[in-house]
């Protein structure tokens, strides 16, 4: 499946979400589309890629969407979650409330500053990297968050892999090759903030991308 199709059913789960709180039942595909800047065709080629989820003349039920969106994405589940780095950027995404709304869990550590190891930041004991396989083992860990400087990475990265970690949320500014069946996703905030300053400097009408 194109992973724009992927990104985009996140956008509509989001929207779908909002027409729920306000009450709303049914959604047609070109209102699902209009606050996101999709037209409807490209919501029905989308959301037929899953199963017939609209009716002739109903539009989409609300209730049972989301409840396809949230199974097709996995977040039917919760996902205990693993943070490696417990540096500043780690401990702000400990501390931010948006991923336990959608299931994940941050359950687990981990360092390699012997400084840091053994302290406890929000409840959670910091754990030598070298006992990630055994509590990756003991807790089920699939996924993990990436917070350790960019020259750690790529090795970090590796024995991830190798302790059963699935997926990794990078936020090291590096471009990662990880032995499969290892998943990466990279964010890097500078990148982001570069793509913006060009933007705002040769797009000064924009608007916001939402299918990359
Ligand atoms: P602080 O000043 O608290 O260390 P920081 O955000 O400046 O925070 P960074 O240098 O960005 O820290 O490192 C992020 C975290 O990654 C740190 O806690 C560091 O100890 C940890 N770290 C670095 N290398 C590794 C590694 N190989 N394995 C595990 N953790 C590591």
């Amino acid at each position: 499946m194109p992973r724009a199709v992927i990104g985009r059913l996140s956008l509509y789960l989001r929207e779908l979400e909002a027409f729920e709180r306000r009450g709303e039942t049914t959604v047609s595909s070109s209102l699902l589309g209009s606050a996101l800047g999709i037209n409807d065709a490209q919501v029905r080629k989308d959301l037929a890629c899953f199963g017939q989820f609209g009716r002739p003349g109903i539009g989409y039920r609300i209730a049972e969407l989301i409840r396809a969106l949230r199974q097709i994405l996995g977040i039917d589940r919760d996902w205990p979650t693993a943070i490696i780095g417990v540096g500043n950027l780690g401990r702000a995404l400990l501390r931010y409330r948006g991923f336990r709304n959608r299931g994940f869990h941050i359950v687990a550590l981990f360092d390699n500053d012997p400084k840091k190891i053994g302290q406890t930041v929000g409840g959670l004991v910091v754990q030598p990297l070298e006992r990630l396989g055994e509590v990756a083992e003991e807790l089920g860990l699939r996924l993990a968050i990436l917070t350790v400087p960019g020259e750690a990475a790529g090795r970090v990265a590796e024995l991830a892999a190798g302790c059963g970690i699935r997926g990794l949320l990078n936020f090291a500014p590096v471009t990662l090759t990880v032995p499969e069946p290892l998943s990466v996703i990279s964010v890097d905030l500078s990148i982001q903030l570069e793509n913006l300053a060009y933007r705002v400097l040769h797009e000064p009408n924009g608007g916001e991308a939402i299918t990359d």
